[in-house]
């Protein structure tokens, strides 16, 4: 297609060098619809490249002691920080999501990621046991794997990246990382401050294309023991076969349906501003967001009323724009696959309170070729519904009735995935019982997305394998010894 204004074109980044790709694939500024970046369309050819200069980098890197790595992963941080405004802009244009969520929650994460798993590294022991009766001592040795393939997703692209980086790093990997297409700016970004921050060559590499060229082409290859994925269950299973033949060490974050249950004795004015940023944050693009409301009967009515109400209040419009709730949705092919939902519910008989196709969306002139669309609630919906059963990744939400503690339980654990939830109560016990029946990764009371490093992160079912934080992550990105001594 012609292109009137003057693109970005990034270029991978392989042992310590910009390296521009033979052909390209176009990215879409979300709020706009216009083109406005080329990224590299790699293949076998270029991760074979990275792969390599992972693999020469590797005995130096994973020589040096967790300090000298630390300190290279702090300066980084502290670069990544001195540009945030710049890297906060760049994850809006390229994500569709508002400044102010990048602002004040990628790009501060991304930093943190670093500065955490730098500090985490420092901290960590091993086991020893002895056995006396036959004079043996036992002791473990934790080593890095060698390289490590990571790929990561389009909805919190920088922050989700760090996450995989900055652990497989500090435990004394290298690294190939593969960022989604359409999201790719802030990693080359990111790329250019690794020199700045003392990163030897080769340490971090990243290959920017899509999944199917570039992320199997990692995926696939004989020297990278480890992958560790964000995305799609269906992603997920088909790196899962193509890795088989090579037994590869393999973490998934997958996506989720997730349930959020407020009981009638929770409170509202917590429970529903809550709510609705764990139903609309980031246009309901975060793989923890709430897409399934379950309210207990005596305060069905209420809910309903008050959380439609404050739905309306959502200004959805330009990502730029500093009082905006809601930004555009990652591209024109996900906003119909969204929207369709929508439609199917209507079909099914289920009743659309506000959003998509009742209240009409009110963009600026330039962003009317933008991919957005209304948080929208649906009502009425049955259990078995797609709607119901199947991530939908928009700023989409279902609310429905129940009656007792046993029947939610069952409900909310009634869909194939189980990553996080949400309970509303305040009574202690009840808390604590249903979240101890809950298939969940990860259950909020009275809360959510209040997260602690320390601890782990992921999903059961179809959620996820492994589980990733400052001791899974240790764990995952580095290979177990145990050493047997006699005397
Ligand atoms: P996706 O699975 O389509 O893509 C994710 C990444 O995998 C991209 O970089 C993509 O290029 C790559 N990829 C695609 N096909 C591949 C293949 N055959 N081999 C290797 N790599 C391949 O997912 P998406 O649409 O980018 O992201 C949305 C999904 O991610 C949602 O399901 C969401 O729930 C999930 N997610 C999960 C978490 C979590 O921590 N559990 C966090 C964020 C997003």
């Amino acid at each position: 297609m012609a292109h009137s204004k003057a693109l970005l074109v990034l270029e991978n980044f392989i042992a310590g060098k910009f390296v521009p790709c033979s052909s390209y694939i176009d990215s879409y500024n979300p709020s706009t619809g216009d083109v406005y970046c080329r990224v590299p369309d790699s293949g076998k050819e270029e991760v074979e490249a990275a792969v390599r200069a992972a693999k020469d980098a590797f005995p130096v890197w994973s020589s040096k002691s967790p300090l000298e790595r630390s300190r290279i992963m702090n300066k980084l941080a502290d670069l990544i920080e001195h540009d945030l405004e710049e890297f906060a802009q760049a994850e809006s244009k390229d994500q569709g999501k508002t400044i102010t969520f990048a602002r004040t929650v990628d790009i501060p994460r991304a930093v943190y990621n670093l500065r955490f798993f730098a500090s985490s590294i420092l901290h960590h022991t091993t086991e020893c046991t002895e056995m006396a009766s036959l004079g043996c001592v036992h002791y473990t040795s934790r080593e890095p794997v060698g390289v490590a393939g990571l790929i990561s997703p389009w909805n919190l692209p920088l922050y989700l990246l760090t996450w995989k980086i900055a652990p497989a790093i500090a435990c004394g990997n290298t690294v190939v990382a593969k960022p989604s297409e359409m999201t790719s700016v802030t990693a080359w970004m990111m790329c250019k401050l690794l020199e700045k921050a003392g990163m030897p060559h080769g340490v971090v590499n990243v290959v920017f294309g899509t999944g199917a060229k570039a992320g199997e082409a990692l995926v696939c290859h004989p020297d990278v023991p480890l992958i560790s994925f964000t995305g799609s269950t269906l992603t997920a299973q088909r790196i899962t076969e193509k890795s088989a033949p090579h037994c590869k060490k393999l973490s998934l974050e997958l996506g989720g349906k997730n349930p959020a249950i407020v009981f009638d004795d929770a409170n509202l004015s917590q429970c529903i501003p809550t709510t609705l940023r764990s139903s609309f944050a980031n246009q309901g693009e975060i793989c923890l967001c709430t897409s399934r409301i379950f309210v207990q009967r005596g305060i069905y009515n209420e809910f309903v009323k008050r959380f439609v109400a404050e739905a309306k209040k959502w200004k959805v419009g330009s990502p730029s724009d500093p009082t905006v709730d809601m930004g555009a949705l990652i591209s024109k092919e996900h906003l119909e696959k969204v929207r369709s939902y929508v439609k199917k519910a209507q079909a099914e008989g289920a009743r659309i309170l506000c959003g998509e196709g009742v209240d009409s969306l009110d963009l600026p002139a330039g962003n009317q070729k933008g991919y957005f669309m209304l948080p929208t609630i649906i009502t009425e919906v049955k259990d078995e519904s797609c709607c119901m059963q199947e991530e939908i990744f928009g700023p989409v939400t279902c609310v429905v009735a129940f009656d007792t503690e046993e029947e939610v339980v069952k409900r909310a654990n009634g869909v194939k995935y189980g990553l996080a939830a949400t309970v509303w109560s305040s009574n202690v016990g009840r808390v604590h019982r249903v979240a101890r029946r809950l298939q969940s990764g990860l259950v909020w009371t009275n809360c959510w997305l209040v997260r602690d490093l320390n601890l782990p992160f992921g999903g059961m079912k179809a959620s996820g394998i492994g589980r990733e934080g400052a001791k899974d992550s240790y764990e995952f990105f580095t290979e177990v010894k145990t050493i047997t001594i006699k005397h």
